[in-house]
């Protein structure tokens, strides 16, 4: 007998839902999205125990008639395309039918809605994609939809959940940039009971900035309102002095819809280059208007990934819409301000159309701070780990480690943040190493992270890694137990933030690499050691908040001794 069967309705169902639905947040996407398509301008989100146990979003918008409400938890089923074509011209969030029904197999769903041409509205409610019941009750125009007991059903997504404070932060995430894109709605989130914040729906994003990032931040924006090539781009950017340490900060609408784009990241970042200072980066909320024909967003059922058709022409309308407000008198720091403003837009257009060709000089192009030389005498290195040194009448002992550790943080960081593609030295052979099925799975997940630290691997085999390369520093260590230990290093605690685990893998991948306590070091070794140290901005503390140097007066000594 044959083993091949077509799977059930409720199957078919739970697995598109792990496609769609991997965490309380996205059900509170799908059906804010659903409300923002039904023209609310009022959307209330409340969610308990992180969206594990209750998300509920009322809305007011035109709703669902009562006898369509079978029909909209099934798959497929959308009242927002008829047929493909229609994509071309699709401005709705939603079109592929899916989210009501990969949410409804799920979960206990609860659907109250009325139209404006219902006298009364209907009510329904599904468990695991089955209607239990369906009545009518009184109610007002719009929709409420209760997502009881998510994944209660689907144990192992369930297992994979974060704890319910990470789980709200997420939502909370998503539902401010939800704000952020539609200033005409006014949004209202309750959390456990509490209500983080409320939006006016009064159609002003400063606004909303001021009430999601308060006060310095709302002060220091710059509009942006620029078209070019029937690309508008609206929003503001951040000046200088609100410029972070990560892109947390650049938020992107298309036509509403918050995405993240590799060519758009790209042009903002050529945009805000020298503007920012090193390492740090512009500040912007800014939303892409254009026609649907530009782009498709069909790309994942998430649909934050998008394609655009001419990706040349939107990397230079978006590099000039947020150059030209660099270029405005409000950026406080930029020097080219006196530059004549057209003349400098069309240097730098030549700049960007030839950006290809002139990579390898960009590389070059990044500023690096003049080093100042710095004399001290030599003393000496005791108990094999202090560097021992006079300067300006003070001694300073120097932990050999720490110091180092500083250093190539500081290095790492910095290739790091500036994507440098050349940061890796590749080693003579190649050198496999064996992993368990869990490190293997991490190092996949975090493929991106350990390529841009530098490293070079590829899998090789199950349960195999080939490492063709490591971060190119000037460490002693110079071994590829360097992998080995940066992996373990981090896959030992658990860490949320994309930031958190950045920062840890270089941290780890500069402690791993320093010179440690008890090494020799040549007096060479030394001098790079104090030259680099002493050029940093912070170089008494090492990443993890620890000393590396200790200074000594002569008055002091003076003081103890007599
Ligand atoms: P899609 O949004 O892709 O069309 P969904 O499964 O999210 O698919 O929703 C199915 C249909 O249910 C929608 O096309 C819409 O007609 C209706 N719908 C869902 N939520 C709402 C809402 N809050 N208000 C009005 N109609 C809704
Ligand atoms: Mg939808």
């Amino acid at each position: 007998m044959g083993n091949i069967a077509i799977l059930d309705e409720l199957t078919i169902n739970q697995i598109a839902a792990g496609e769609v639905i991997d965490r309380p947040m996205n059900v509170v996407k799908e059906l804010v999205e659903n409300s923002i398509d039904a023209e609310a301008t009022k959307i209330i989100v409340e969610v308990k125990n992180g969206g594990k146990k209750l998300i509920k979003i009322v809305d007011n918008g035109k709703g669902i008639p009562g006898e369509d409400l079978d029909i909209a938890i099934e798959r497929h089923s959308t009242s927002k395309i008829r047929n493909i074509n229609d994509l071309e011209k699709i401005y709705t969030m939603g079109f592929r039918g899916e989210a009501l029904a990969s949410i409804a197999a799920i979960s206990r769903l609860t659907i109250t809605s009325k139209t404006d041409d219902e006298d009364l509205a209907t009510s329904m409610v599904s468990q695991g994609g089955t209607i239990i019941s369906k009545d009518e009750v009184g109610g007002s125009r719009g929709t409420t939809i209760s997502v009881e007991n998510l994944f209660y059903n689907t144990p192992v997504r369930y297992k994979f959940l974060k704890q319910d404070s990470t789980e709200s932060r997420y939502i909370r995430e998503w539902v401010e940039k939800a704000a952020l894109a539609n200033t005409n709605v006014s949004f209202k989130l309750i959390i456990d009971g509490k209500t983080q914040f409320q939006s006016s729906g009064n159609g002003s994003l400063q606004d909303i900035i001021y009430t999601l990032y308060g006060k310095e931040i709302a002060e220091n924006l710059i509009e942006v309102d620029f078209e070019e090539e029937k690309i508008k781009v609206t929003g503001y950017i951040g000046n200088t002095r609100i410029a972070k340490d990560s892109r947390k900060n650049q938020i992107l609408f298309l036509n509403g819809r918050n995405i993240q784009n590799a060519t758009l990241t790209a042009s903002s970042d050529q945009a805000f280059k020298g503007s920012t200072g090193i390492g740090k980066y512009g500040f912007y909320i800014l939303n892409l208007e254009m026609p649907a024909t530009y782009y498709d967003i069909n790309v994942h059922p998430t649909k934050m990934e998008v394609r655009f058709k001419e990706e040349d022409m939107i990397f230079k309308v978006f590099y000039h819409a947020i150059k030209n407000a660099i270029l405005s008198e409000q950026f406080l720091g930029n020097t080219e301000n006196e530059m004549d403003h057209t003349e400098y837009i069309e240097n730098e257009l030549e700049f960007v159309t030839n950006k290809l060709e002139k990579q390898e000089e960009d590389y070059n192009l990044i500023e690096r701070k003049e080093k100042r030389h710095i004399d001290y005498k030599y003393i000496g290195i005791i108990f094999k780990t202090y560097i021992v040194v006079e300067i300006d009448g003070e001694i300073y002992l120097i932990d050999q480690h720490a110091a180092h550790e500083r250093i190539l943080y500081e290095q790492i960081k910095e290739n790091y943040k500036n994507n440098l593609t050349n940061n890796t030295q590749m080693t003579l052979i190649p050198e496999v190493v064996n992993l368990t099925h869990k490190e293997m799975e991490f190092v996949e997940n975090n493929m991106d992270i350990f390529n841009n630290l530098g490293f070079e691997i590829e899998s090789f085999g199950e349960n195999s890694l080939k490492i063709f390369g490591i971060p190119d520093l000037e460490y002693k260590t110079k071994t590829n137990t360097i992998f080995m230990d940066t992996l373990d290093e981090v896959m030992t605690e658990e860490r949320t933030s994309i930031k958190d685990i950045e920062e840890r893998f270089i941290a780890t991948v500069a402690c791993k690499a320093a010179v440690k306590a008890h090494m020799d070091l040549t007096k060479e070794e030394v001098d790079f050691l104090i030259q680099n140290l002493l050029n940093l901005n912070h170089p008494y503390t090492c990443p993890h908040g620890r000393p590396t140097t200790i200074k000594i007066s002569k008055d002091q000594l003076k003081r103890e001794i007599s």
